[in-house]
């Protein structure tokens, strides 16, 4: 069975072009354009990965994060953040959220590919938050 992305952006161009690098690894996709939304399919759907804009028009990302982290149900569901603008601290932040790994916009095909193809094969150790 194809495995489930959940992906959280707002932004409909990068939804578009996540949905498509997604469906061209042969796995399918579960959109939602603000974090509520996001939090709700987690749960609905149990995705096998969340790609997670940090920018979100409702809640933060990093809310987002926290949430599905401190949900038993749900904390193991590794997390890739996809975010804008990277500075000093923001890296902390974004981990210390609950995120596994981040990748900066405009993201690299390639290396997106390549970081998506990697957290399935190898999940990281879910973090949960305490
Ligand atoms: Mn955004």
């Amino acid at each position: 069975m194809s495995k489930t992305i959940l992906v959280v952006e707002d932004n409909a161009m990068n939804m578009k072009l996540f949905c498509e690098i997604l469906e061209g690894m042969g796995l399918t996709s579960l959109c939602a354009a603000d974090g509520k939304t996001g939090l709700t399919l987690a749960s609905d759907h149990r995705p096998d990965l969340i790609l997670l804009d940090m920018q979100l028009p409702d809640i933060s990302g990093l809310d987002v994060a926290q949430s599905i982290k401190a949900n038993g149900e749900l904390k193991h569901i590794p997390i890739i953040a996809v975010t804008a603008s990277v500075m000093k601290g923001d890296e902390e932040r974004i981990m210390a959220s609950g995120c596994d790994i981040y990748v900066s916009k405009p993201v690299q095909i390639a290396e997106f590919m390549r970081v998506i193809r990697q957290t399935l094969d190898n999940p990281p150790i879910a973090k949960g938050l305490t």
